[in-house]
């Protein structure tokens, strides 16, 4: 039966149907047996998350819930969030390979894909057969691919050419399938393209050395007069509003993924506080390692109800681009807050790998600088705010 969470302090869990938290129950076991034993090594070792790893979480129903064509059976905003806040306190990197196969990439073809696209494209990921990636970010534009893109689209008949080069691309280097955002050389719009990754002039290089996420790997990929046909082109993809439209739900769930690294952090701090003994006593019986833990527990417990609540929101039709701006930033900023807190309760073995904390730690600066850094974020609330744009 389902267990209430102990950072769950509040017992935000109340928001879950009975469905939903029966389903938090076999994705909790699935990932007790199957991930967490391996996490350590595969993190160790760099290795990308083996793929019946998806094909389970596939298999648990838990991609594709927002959409009715891969819809399972009812569920909230808050449930798929709270998936992956299930999925981040086992593993961050496990949870953004979620994220990029569920959020952006379904999510791209959801929001900007025809019908006909919908039909043909959704089902084959939501059951893992095909593994996708989202390729916006480039070598020279990272936060201002609003604007910066150089990767162009130009029109050859029923075709089109690509050609440029993306960067930090989430399973990229080894996807079925790579959503391709480029600037249509004629009208000057942001428009998305599926890429079949066997398309002659598409090339994939996996980044070595990331000392973060290391169990999902991101690849640099050039385009070289890659033809792909205008069925390819997300045909309801107008322009960089479309792609704003997609990252606006993944944040949101990046934002409940912070919460979910979080509580993994604090899950073990909590744990090894309880055994460790120092001048006669577990060190959580020192009021300075106390504070540390209460401090963490605050930060969870304001960033439950904050992501609850913009999820919320998405349900009832009245979440904006702000608020999950807002979500994303302050979740991360706390997260990685609590992380180092944490660490600290571990002394030395803080920083070895087989407590656990250390990759909650490390894991914790990729999610704060990706799907828009802290300061582009506040910078997107900042214009809510004032009605100023501060980054064009
Ligand atoms: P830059 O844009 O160069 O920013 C550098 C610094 O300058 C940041 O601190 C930034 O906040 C600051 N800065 C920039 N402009 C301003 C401004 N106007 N005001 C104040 N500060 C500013 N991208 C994809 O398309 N697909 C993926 O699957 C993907 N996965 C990723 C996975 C990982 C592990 C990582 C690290 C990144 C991933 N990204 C992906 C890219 C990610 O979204 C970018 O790294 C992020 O948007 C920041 O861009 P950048 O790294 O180019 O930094």
């Amino acid at each position: 039966s389902f267990q209430p969470l102990n950072s769950d302090f509040y017992g935000y869990e109340n928001a879950l149907t009975d469905q939903e938290k029966s389903l938090i129950v076999e994705l909790r076991a699935f990932l007790e047996t199957e991930v967490r034993p391996i996490v350590n090594g595969l993190w160790a070792d760099a290795e990308f998350v083996p793929r019946r790893i998806v094909e389970g979480l596939a298999g648990l129903g838990l991609f594709g819930q927002p959409w009715e064509e891969t819809r399972k059976f009812e569920n909230s905003a808050v449930f798929r969030g709270w998936v992956a806040l299930e999925i981040a306190r086992v593993d961050a990197s496990v949870a953004t390979l979620v994220g990029v196969q569920n959020g952006l990439v379904m999510g791209s073809i959801a929001i900007a894909g025809s019908p006909e696209q919908r039909a043909e494209w959704l089902p084959r990921l939501a059951s893992g057969e095909l593994l996708g990636a989202f390729g916006l970010t480039e070598p020279l534009s990272g936060s201002d691919s609003a604007q910066g893109l150089r990767t162009v689209a130009t029109r050859d008949g029923d075709n089109w050419i690509l050609n440029g080069e993306k960067r930090w691309i989430g399973n990229g280097s080894i996807s079925d399938i790579t959503i391709i955002w480029a600037k249509d050389s004629e009208d000057g719009q942001v428009k998305g393209f599926i890429v079949p990754t066997t398309t002659p002039g598409y090339t994939a290089t996996k980044i070595e050395g990331k000392q973060s996420l290391r169990i999902v790997q991101n690849a640099d990929i050039v385009l070289e007069n890659v033809v792909v046909a205008d069925s390819y082109r997300l045909q309801q993809g107008k322009s960089f509003r479309d792609t704003a439209a997609v990252l606006r739900l993944t944040r949101a769930e990046v934002a409940w993924a912070a919460v979910g690294n979080s509580i993994g952090a604090y899950d073990a701090a909590v744990a090894y506080a309880d055994s460790r003994v120092q001048f006669g006593k577990t060190i959580g019986s020192h009021q300075l390692v106390q504070d540390l833990l209460a401090k963490s527990l605050g930060n969870i417990t304001a960033s439950l109800g904050v992501v609850t609540r913009v999820s919320a929101m998405l349900d009832e039709g009245t979440q904006r681009d702000e608020h999950a701006s807002l979500a994303k930033f302050f979740t991360t900023a706390r997260m990685r807050e609590t992380v180092a807190w944490c660490r600290e309760i571990f002394g030395g073995n803080g920083i070895v790998l087989d407590y656990d904390v250390i990759r909650f730690f490390a894991d914790a600066e990729a999610i704060y600088s990706y799907e828009g850094t802290r300061e582009m974020n506040t910078l997107i609330v900042g214009r809510a705010i004032t009605g100023k744009a501060a980054f064009v």
